[in-house]
């Protein structure tokens, strides 16, 4: 056991907690046994933008892991949930495979990907990871170590999808992976000059790619808001490649060029100058319209891990990223959401904006039906306004904010975006009756 002080990836309300590495199903028993009222949570890699993956005051369960073992002809693997998607791919794409969902980084730990039913690019196509997970192993509070699926106990197992960690500890998953031919992407990139253009263009195209995202400029307005970046791809095949280079690439090379050191991070590197500089040069070297570029799975997907601990550059404060999703039939809050972050003029420029398919069954599952659009935005005296506001619109529109990048709104708001909330709460009653698991977040949101 050791005393930590944890954050989210946004840095902002770090709190102190006792860190327990745990290897094996006792081990975690044995922690959740004996836990205090300031209670335990599971916690993956931290990379959860504000206090879901922290609680003060009590105890944090990391867990350890490997690839049990992967099913060369159904492609489904059985994982710990210690084990990260960054492992996961190292083993399985040179073996054809694919993880059926991936979030914009590849350091996130299996557990932290179930317990915040994460989407990727592919979600207009594919849904969350839930819709992939044929079972887990739980460690509840009740009944100890439990082995659920959708067909066993579809409440525990769909409150424990997108349940933040809350109905107790993940274990392990097994997940249906998806097969692919080459580790190579096919990528179309579009530049658009201004909103309106933008989601046309995602509108019309995206059922014609398993994979779409669009980087958004906020720094700019009038004319030119909300212009921005579209990229779509798909999986290569073999023929491509033969065709495209002559030879067929079979290797996965995934690496970081360099990190951000800690003195770096005492400072705020990320101005609103620098942002408007970085966004105007991201937008002109943009080609107008590019088809069929080959791109490797670390460019397409993570091109942020590229540098380690980026998030230093946003200073001591820290950030909050911000993502809400609205119904299809209101584009016009985001284009609200963007028109009021342009005014207020935060040092922005990692702001991306994706349409998802249907909602999966994850009672607390971020992901239905629209629009996301996703900010990161520097703590400043008057970001507290900013995010209220957005979260009225949000709620206005029968929108909702995704808990996984949450730390600073209220409970009003999270039962507004969540029909399901109240579902949830008593299945989490169920398993965990005198509320073990806890975190920041939970009290906070009054989960
Ligand atoms: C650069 C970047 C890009 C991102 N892009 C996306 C994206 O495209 N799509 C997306 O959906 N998300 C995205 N995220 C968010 C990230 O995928 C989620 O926050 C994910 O949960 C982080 O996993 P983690 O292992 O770091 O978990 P943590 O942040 O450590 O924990 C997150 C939650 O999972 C719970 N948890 C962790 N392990 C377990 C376990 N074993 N059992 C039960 N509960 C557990 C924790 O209690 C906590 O509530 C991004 C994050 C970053 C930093």
């Amino acid at each position: 056991m050791s005393d930590v002080i944890v954050a989210g990836w946004g840095r902002t309300n770090p709190a102190r907690s006792s860190l327990y590495e745990c290897a094996n199903q006792q081990s975690v028993e044995l922690v959740i046994s004996d836990v205090g009222e300031r209670g335990a949570l599971a916690r993956g890699l931290g990379r959860s933008y504000g206090d879901a993956a922290q609680v003060s005051g009590g105890k944090l369960v990391g867990l350890t892991g490997r690839i049990i073992s992967l099913d060369p002809t159904s492609g489904v693997v059985i994982v710990d949930a210690g084990v990260s998607i960054d492992e996961l791919l190292r083993y399985i794409v040179p073996k054809g495979w694919f993880v059926p969902v991936t979030p914009g980084t590849r350091y996130v730990t299996i557990g932290g990907a179930i317990a915040a039913d994460i989407h990727g690019k592919n979600h207009h196509r594919d849904g969350s990871i839930g819709a992939w997970i044929e079972s887990l192993n739980l460690i509840t509070a009740v009944d100890g170590f439990v082995t659920v699926s959708p067909a066993s106990d579809p409440q525990l197992f769909w409150a424990t999808i997108g349940g933040m960690g809350l109905t107790g500890v993940i274990m392990s998953a097994r997940i249906k992976l998806i097969p692919i031919d080459t580790p190579l992407m096919e990528v179309t990139t579009q530049r658009h000059n201004n909103i309106d253009d933008l989601m046309e263009a995602m509108v019309s195209k995206d059922s014609d790619h398993r994979y779409s995202v669009a980087w958004v400029d906020t720094t700019v307005s009038g004319s030119r808001l909300g212009r921005g970046v579209v990229t779509w791809g798909d999986h290569a095949s073999s023929e491509r490649i033969r065709v495209g280079r002559g030879r067929r690439v079979r290797k996965y090379k995934a690496s970081q060029r360099f990190s951000v050191p800690e003195f770096i991070g005492s400072r705020r590197t990320i101005r609103r100058w620098n942002a408007v500089a970085f966004s105007e040069f991201w937008f002109r070297s943009a080609p107008h319209s590019r088809a069929d570029e080959l791109q490797s799975i670390p460019k397409f997907f993570h091109p942020l891990d590229a540098v380690g601990n980026w998030n230093r550059l946003y200073g001591r404060r820290g950030f909050v990223q911000y993502q809400f999703v609205v119904p299809d039939d209101r584009p016009d809050v985001v284009v609200t959401a963007l028109r009021c972050v342009a005014r207020e003029r935060p040092a922005d420029f990692l702001n991306v904006l994706k349409r998802f398919g249907d909602a999966g069954d994850g009672m607390l599952s971020f992901p239905m039906r629209g629009w996301t659009l996703t900010m990161d935005l520097p703590v400043t005296d008057g970001l507290g306004q900013l995010i209220h506001h957005l979260d009225e619109l949000v709620m206005e529109a029968g929108g909702r904010i995704y808990l996984a990048k949450d730390g600073c709104s209220s409970p009003q708001v999270v039962s507004a975006g969540y029909p399901r909330l109240n579902e949830w709460r008593s299945v989490r009653s169920r398993v965990d009756p005198d509320g073990i698991f806890q975190s920041d977040l939970s009290r906070r949101l009054e989960l």
